[in-house]
């Protein structure tokens, strides 16, 4: 579904040349639940934001569905988009919007007519629990209903994948729980893709069936979480799977 092939980002920096991404390869089926886990700064981020493309990488390939969209014009290339969601961090809603027209805001980009919208926001939304919300505003949702308001908003073209950069690291664990619960959910039901950027191994072991641990641009080890006996070799991923963190 998704193929990364020796991926490549360096960035141009005041101090020099910053290798972000180096010789990256992924292999990710459709309906997996992938984590890419590291420390601050290892490229997660990075690496993530070539699967739309959003991070043009200098070397390497990035094929979604047998399309290589390296080479794909931009017309082309914003349509492909269209079926990859992201999330973020920070949530990234528009606050002088309610959540329903935050929902409703791609579909009218993509020139949904009103009534086939209307159907489609109140499905997002029931999808994430969050049909009572819809006349809400941003400032007045806890952390985690922001957060699946963003799921929602994802969901509205009706991706197959959906790329989370850090979902949960701004919220309490508590939160953290009914937003993994959100996306496991999605992820069964509507067979939607989750690549989810981490740096907490919990957030991996609670969703993920696959995870890939860098360090400093590099992919160091990758992991089926669905085999018995896990025995990680370096020492960032013995770090990570003998910590919960
Ligand atoms: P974090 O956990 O802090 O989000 P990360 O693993 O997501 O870290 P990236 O954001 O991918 O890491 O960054 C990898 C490296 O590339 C870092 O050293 C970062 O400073 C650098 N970097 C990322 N984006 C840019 C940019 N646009 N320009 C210059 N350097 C960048
Ligand atoms: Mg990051």
């Amino acid at each position: 579904m998704i193929t990364l092939q020796n991926i490549t980002k360096t960035f141009t920096t005041a101090g020099g040349p910053l290798h972000a991404v180096s010789s990256a390869s992924l292999q990710i089926e459709q309906g997996d639940i992938y984590g890419l886990i590291g420390f601050s700064g290892a490229g997660k981020s990075t690496l993530l934001r070539t699967i739309n493309l959003l991070e043009r990488p200098d070397e390497g390939h990035v094929i979604v569905d047998g399309e290589e969209l390296t080479q794909l014009p931009l017309r082309e290339l914003r349509k492909k988009r269209l079926s990859i969601g992201m999330i973020f961090q920070h949530f990234n809603l528009l606050n002088n919007l309610n959540v329903y027209d935050n929902v409703s805001f791609p579909l009218e980009i993509a020139k949904m007519p009103k009534a086939e919208r209307h159907k489609r926001i109140e499905s997002c939304l029931e999808m994430v629990g969050l049909s009572d919300k819809a006349k809400a505003y941003p400032a007045k949702l806890s952390g985690g209903q922001k957060q699946r308001v963003a799921i929602a908003r994802a969901l509205a073209n009706n991706p197959k994948i959906l790329l989370c950069d850090e979902p949960t690291s701004s919220v309490d664990p508590q939160t953290t729980g009914s937003i993994l619960a959100a996306l496991k959910e999605i992820n069964r039901n509507l067979g939607i893709t989750i690549v989810i950027v981490t740096h907490e191994m919990n957030v991996v072991k609670a969703i993920c069936n696959k995870v890939a641990v860098m360090e400093h641009g590099v992919i160091v080890e990758k992991f089926d979480l669905s085999e018995k006996d896990i025995v990680p070799q370096s020492n960032i991923a013995q770090y990570l799977f003998n910590n919960e963190i």
